[in-house]
């Protein structure tokens, strides 16, 4: 799975990056999310929370908050969602939010929006980042190598 292209990063004004302000669609999302029963990190709190499930092959319980994309994982059944969520991410704009997203007035959702695109770029640029000095750190290796061969 890519990350880049699940997250739809090129592209903040899709309507499947909008659509996950919404309870429902977050909800949809967490199919095979090992906390169901007895535990605090169900689904509906999960959502509730404002976080999606974007699990990866080895990491079934990876869930990221659709709007400061801050991924947590290594969840326990008495993890309520909420406070992790505060707790991890404190200035996230969505989880402070004092009204449900439907009450929301459209120029407070544009100024929610533009917050939102902040943490999506800020996001992209680290992972650019990331790849930029991976890439880095190859191609000195690579250099060292043909020096000490040189030798
Ligand atoms: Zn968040």
């Amino acid at each position: 799975m890519s990350k880049a292209t699940s997250l739809n990063m090129m592209d903040p004004y899709s309507d499947e990056r909008t659509k996950m302000y919404f309870y429902e669609n977050r909800l949809k999302t967490f199919e095979g999310w090992p906390f169901n029963e007895d535990c605090d990190c169900t689904p509906e709190n999960m959502a509730k929370a404002g976080f999606i499930h974007t699990p990866s092959e080895n990491s079934p319980d990876i869930a990221m908050c659709f709007f400061c994309l801050k991924e947590l994982e290594g969840w326990e059944p008495e993890d309520d969602p909420e406070k992790e969520h505060k707790s991890h991410s404190p200035s996230c704009q969505f989880i402070n939010l004092k009204k449900k997203v439907e009450e929301l007035t459209v120029e407070e959702f544009l100024k929610l929006q533009k917050e939102r695109n902040k943490f999506i770029i800020s996001k992209s640029c680290k992972e650019a980042g990331t790849k930029f000095e991976e890439a880095a750190k190859l191609r000195r290796v690579d250099i060292i190598k043909t020096a000490m061969g040189e030798e």
